[in-house]
């Protein structure tokens, strides 16, 4: 069937939000239980050198989209993907199955940041996206509303039942063919 499924034996599910919020770490405990190959993009950019240059200012790489979907397209194709990015809109929208948003309280996200040794600019860009919910819209933009989660980011319990709760979804996605 390559209706909603995309032809795909498992599904391919994007964990996004704004940074801080929680991905790389949810991803990890997800990736532990669930057989779905972790990628995070960041990691990937860095490696394979899917960028045009370093910016200064933001202390970041100017990503190459089209390099970094060349460069997921078989992977994502085969399914089973469990990509980590805090952006949704590059990616084609046939790619995902499930589009999970994570969304962490102001004060809990700017003393992570803060934690990981943001500041200036880079740090109110952030706190902004975050309170502006930009990431949650981008994604009910680029992907059908059905398959956007947002799920609440703030504590260890929090990931827990944000693990329990995706896994779920991947149980009933293999149990329920169409
Ligand atoms: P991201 O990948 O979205 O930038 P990380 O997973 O690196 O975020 O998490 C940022 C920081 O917040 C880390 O120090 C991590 O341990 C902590 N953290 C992430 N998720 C939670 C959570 N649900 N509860 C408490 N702390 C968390
Ligand atoms: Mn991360």
């Amino acid at each position: 069937d390559m209706g909603v499924r995309g032809g795909r034996a498992a599904p391919n599910i994007l964990v996004t939000g704004t940074p801080g919020t929680g991905k790389t770490s949810l991803c990890h405990q997800l990736a532990a239980s669930v057989p779905l190959q972790y990628i995070n993009i960041g990691d990937l950019v860095k490696e394979k050198e899917l960028h045009d240059g370093w910016d200064e200012e933001y202390q970041s790489w100017n990503l190459n989209e089209d390099k970094l979907c060349d460069e997921l397209e078989d992977r994502v194709a085969e399914g089973g993907c469990l990509l980590d990015y805090h952006g949704c809109e590059l990616f084609p929208e046939r790619w995902f199955d499930l589009v999970v948003v994570l969304q962490t309280d102001n004060s809990v996200l700017y003393d992570r940041l803060v934690a990981r040794g943001y500041s200036g600019r880079k740090l109110e860009d952030n706190m902004e996206c975050e309170i502006m919910q930009v990431i949650l819209e981008e994604a009910r933009e680029s992907y059908e509303h059905s398959k956007v989660l947002a799920l609440p980011s703030n504590s260890v319990e929090d990931m827990e039942q944000n693990v329990e709760t995706i896994s779920q979804w991947l149980k009933s996605w293999k149990s329920n063919p169409s």
